[in-house]
């Protein structure tokens, strides 16, 4: 993928300044100690985590992989203030989240997150740049202006010549790429992506990767990132796996796979990127 002169230069200045900014903090930019979270369910109490701990530097990328239902989606969920622990500390951005009210965690989301999941979500009516826009707009910023800053960031997703498509018009790798732009928009500081390349062939997550690794470093952004792609999570500064409501680093012995796990590994779609 190359970037126009335009992205090329509108990336560095940016990423000069992110980084510069960013490089001053240089205390963890999230820390989690004896989290638990418990869900009551007809069947009895799930004890989903058990004195989790988890601290991620700033400007690291890390991935989280684990059976389906070991708990990533809930743990990215309540790192980003989207879901509450039941006990633990939460402090993401010197923030302790467990402390916000609805209003101070939506705030916070928009300050300091963007989150990319397995599926776009982005709306089908509106075109690429106004789904990049939106978060611009919902901040106050005039429609104009958070046009022409959506119309740099799909520049710099290697997409400028698709801001007038609808995301139906668009490829499962190119729409992951807008929804990369979306959560992006906003300058948070932490990324937080659930399975984003989990509904792509295996090029185009490949591809899809290489922008999430050049949008972090780009942007001095931190990164959590959970996968089920082995390659991917091995391409990650550090990996991580989540097994019985702890994590532990992902060259100790792991269980063996389950037949649907792999099905949902290998699975492959015909898009291109
Ligand atoms: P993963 O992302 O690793 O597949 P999830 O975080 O989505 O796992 O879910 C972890 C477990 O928590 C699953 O067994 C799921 O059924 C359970 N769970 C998630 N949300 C709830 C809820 N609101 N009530 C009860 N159980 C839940």
């Amino acid at each position: 993928m190359t970037l126009s002169p335009r992205a090329a230069a509108a990336q560095d200045s940016r990423a000069a300044r992110d980084a510069q900014t960013r490089a001053l903090d240089s205390a963890p930019l999230i820390q989690v100690h004896g989290l638990r979270k418990s869900y009551r369910t007809a069947r009895g109490t799930l004890d989903l985590f058990q004195n989790l701990d988890l601290e991620v530097a700033t400007g690291e990328m890390v991935a989280i992989v684990g059976q389906s239902g070991a708990g990533k989606s809930t743990l990215l969920h309540i790192l980003g203030a989207l879901d509450s622990p039941s006990d633990g500390t939460v402090v993401c951005a010197s923030v302790d989240v467990r402390s916000l009210n609805m209003r101070q965690a939506a705030a916070f989301r928009g300050r300091e997150i963007g989150y990319v999941w397995q599926f776009h979500y982005l709306l089908p009516e509106f075109t690429a740049r106004e789904n990049v826009a939106m978060p611009l707009m919902a901040r106050g910023i005039s429609k104009a202006e958070a046009q022409t800053e959506a119309a740099g960031w799909l520049d710099e997703v290697g997409l400028s010549d698709r801001g007038d498509h609808r995301p139906g018009e668009l490829s499962g790798g190119e729409q992951q790429r807008v929804a990369l732009a979306r959560a992006l928009v906003c300058h948070p500081r932490l990324l937080l992506a659930d399975e984003p390349t989990g509904d792509l062939d295996n090029t185009t997550a490949g591809l899809v990767f290489d922008l999430i690794e050049r949008l972090h470093q780009s942007h001095g952004l931190t990164s959590i990132m959970v996968t089920h792609n082995m390659d991917l999570a091995a391409r990650c500064a550090r990996a991580l796996r989540l097994e019985n409501g702890r994590l532990k680093p992902l060259t100790e012995a792991a269980p063996p796979v389950s037949s649907s796990e792999t099905n949902k590994t290998q699975s492959t779609f015909s898009c291109s990127i």
